[in-house]
């Protein structure tokens, strides 16, 4: 149910429709718009639809959200999310972009990538330490040790890190380290895994199953967001077509129709949608140019010898000269890098 105060009701009015709520045993989301007020109330549609809200001074509608997703309904919020990683905001007018390799594998590796996607221009560095692998008897990752790398390259870069987490078990030690959790398109139907990360005070990039629509991708992160997480972040990261000459497909449809039907910001992640180190770029300029509020870019220092997704990986100085052709982009449609 969504609630739009008065034009001009009182802070005192706004605390009173709260408290009111919070008294009928549901919880609220306010969030303050350019003229009003706006109110999510959050509990079972049908128990909310019984209560006589409209009745409640200060109160000028209240609507139910029809969509199957409630919380990460646009009209949940007056206005569009903003997510803090670090201190590092995504969602505002500056495209965020996270750089990395795609597994952590030695710490002169990670403070070396760390180093120069920073002077390229990322404001996030990624780095897997527990990693989703097709076959068994590929690199897992580092785990723990892993996690300590990346905070020291934190510590040298200056830079927030964002990790994936697969188990709900790591999670007590990846939030020692990480300032933002992955959650990985192979994942993104672990609903168990989803409550869990929506109980962390760390924000969550949510990126979409390779077989999933963009409302199942909508839907989980109402899982979420359900648990009381609103730090979420919402990945394209390429789905499953019958093509085979690129290793996903980058679906950036998915960016203007998530920017239509939810407030929360949206990020593109190019490698892994496109998968082939020369195509990398061009679908990172488009994804730019599609509205993404954030890009997700995998670096190497040395792709031939990485540990995993080196074909896929751009070296340090085609990473620097990528985001001055990002900042074009940018510009043109009135944002920053
Ligand atoms: C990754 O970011 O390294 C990764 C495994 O991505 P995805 O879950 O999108 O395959
Ligand atoms: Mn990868």
């Amino acid at each position: 149910m969504i609630i739009v105060t008065k034009s001009g009701a009182t802070p005192a009015e706004i605390e009173h429709i709260v408290e009111r709520i919070a008294e009928w045993g549901l919880k609220t989301e306010v969030s303050h718009g350019a003229h009003r007020v706006v109110i999510g109330v959050i509990g079972p549609e049908d128990l909310i639809r019984e209560k006589p809200i409209a009745a409640i001074p200060g109160v000028e509608s209240a609507t139910p959200v029809l969509k199957p997703y409630k919380l990460v309904a646009r009209e949940f919020r007056g206005t569009e999310s903003k997510v803090k990683i670090g201190n590092v905001t995504v969602g505002g007018p500056e495209i965020v972009i996270m750089a990395g390799p795609c597994s952590v594998e030695s710490k002169s590796q990670i403070t070396e990538i760390a180093a120069s996607v920073r002077d390229g221009g990322a404001r996030v560095l990624r780095g897997g330490a527990f990693k989703p692998r097709t076959s068994p008897y590929s690199f897992q990752g580092l785990g723990i040790e892993g996690l300590k790398l990346l905070a020291e390259a934190r510590e040298s870069s200056g830079l927030p890190i964002i990790t994936e987490i697969m188990d709900t078990k790591d999670l007590p030690e990846i939030e020692k380290y990480a300032d933002c959790l992955q959650i990985g398109a192979r994942n993104m139907q672990n609903f168990a895994l989803l409550k869990e990360v929506g109980r962390s005070k760390l924000p969550v990039m949510l990126k979409r199953g390779m077989s999933a629509t963009i409302k199942d991708l909508l839907m989980s992160a109402e899982y979420i967001l359900s648990e009381g997480n609103f730090n979420v972040l919402l990945c394209e990261r390429g789905i499953r077509t019958f093509e085979t000459m690129t290793r996903n497909t980058l679906d950036l449809n998915a960016v203007p129709v998530l920017k239509a039907e939810t407030h929360l910001p949206v990020v593109v992640d190019p490698t892994h949608g496109v998968g082939v180190r020369e195509f990398v770029p061009a679908m990172a300029l488009a994804s730019v140019a599609a509205g993404a509020d954030a890009l997700m870019l995998e670096v190497h220092n040395d792709p031939e010898h990485a540990k995993s997704d080196g074909e896929q990986a751009l070296l340090g100085h085609e990473f620097a000269e990528l985001v001055q052709q990002i900042r074009k982009v940018a510009e043109a449609i009135g944002r920053s890098v």
